[in-house]
């Protein structure tokens, strides 16, 4: 959201042009992500983390598994479980999650349809809900390059996990991260992908789904328009759209909604 920048002091900002990231970084915290050494390479690797399979990549001659952390996850220890290959031993590797302690932000809406909606636009929502959920879930096997572009050059808020009060009324956290940019600034594919949904829906606006591979999914929101169509593949830095003021915005910036297995995690782990 736009209006955080004046709640927010510049110290907390980050000045970020578009940079290659380096291999994503841990945080063991509820949105976060836990990386596991798998301490194999000669089999497939079949793992999940609460029922939803996980990303694996080979990772200085190891294989490595990057577990999204939902927000709501309790605190304390949890594991992954899987197998090799065709082999029939389950086996569990643990870590442990510590608290984080999410800021709290309050925004004015001037559309208070978006924050209350009507009666009659109840269908539609719960409909577009349906659709995001499945975009959310899809896994598609294959090698995947977690080596992301941010996708827009411009001021990082770091918002993500903020829990947010729109209009005096608690509303759920911040599930990915706002750039800052002008209006029709290109917006760039962080990895490459297929587009998996995409459409006007009412509060993220014009949004794209990019599934970028076992289960590494991004959503893009609030663009003014969109240059990809449904089921195309796109390379990484492909322009996929650009930045608007689209749904439930103060103003214009790119939301950016970075999954893994199922849930949104902090992008910014995942860029240098
Ligand atoms: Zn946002």
């Amino acid at each position: 959201m736009r209006s955080s920048f004046t709640l927010i002091s510049l110290s907390l900002l980050m000045l970020c042009s578009p940079t290659i990231g380096a291999f994503p970084k841990q945080s063991l915290v509820p949105g976060g992500i836990a990386l596991i050494d798998l301490k194999r390479v000669d089999k497939t690797p079949n793992f999940t983390f609460m029922g939803k399979p996980v990303l694996t990549v080979l990772h200085r001659g190891t294989l490595m598994a990057i577990v999204g952390l939902p927000l709501n996850l309790k605190l304390g220890e949890h594991f992954i479980q899987g197998s090799w290959g065709e082999e029939k031993s389950l086996h569990k590797l643990f870590f442990s999650i510590v608290d984080k302690q999410y800021s709290t932000q309050r925004i004015e809406i001037k559309d208070k349809r978006k924050v209350n909606p009507y009666a009659k636009d109840m269908d539609r929502i719960l409909a577009e809900k349906k659709r995001k959920q499945i975009a959310r879930l899809v896994f598609s096997p294959m090698t995947v390059n977690v080596d992301l572009l941010q996708p827009v050059e411009g001021i990082m808020t770091g918002s993500y996990g903020r829990r947010r009060i729109f209009n005096g009324q608690k509303k759920r956290p911040h599930s990915g991260m706002d750039i800052a940019a002008n209006q029709g600034t290109p917006v760039l594919a962080p990895a490459a992908g297929k587009v998996i949904e995409l459409g006007d829906f009412f509060f993220s606006g014009n949004l794209v789904y990019i599934d970028h591979g076992q289960g590494l999914i991004t959503m893009f929101a609030h663009l003014s328009k969109t240059n990809v169509k449904l089921g195309q593949s796109i390379s990484k830095g492909d322009i996929v759209g650009e930045v608007g003021a689209t749904g439930r915005v103060t103003g214009p910036h790119l939301h950016w909604s970075l999954g893994l297995n199922g849930t949104w995690i902090d992008p910014k782990l995942f860029l240098d």
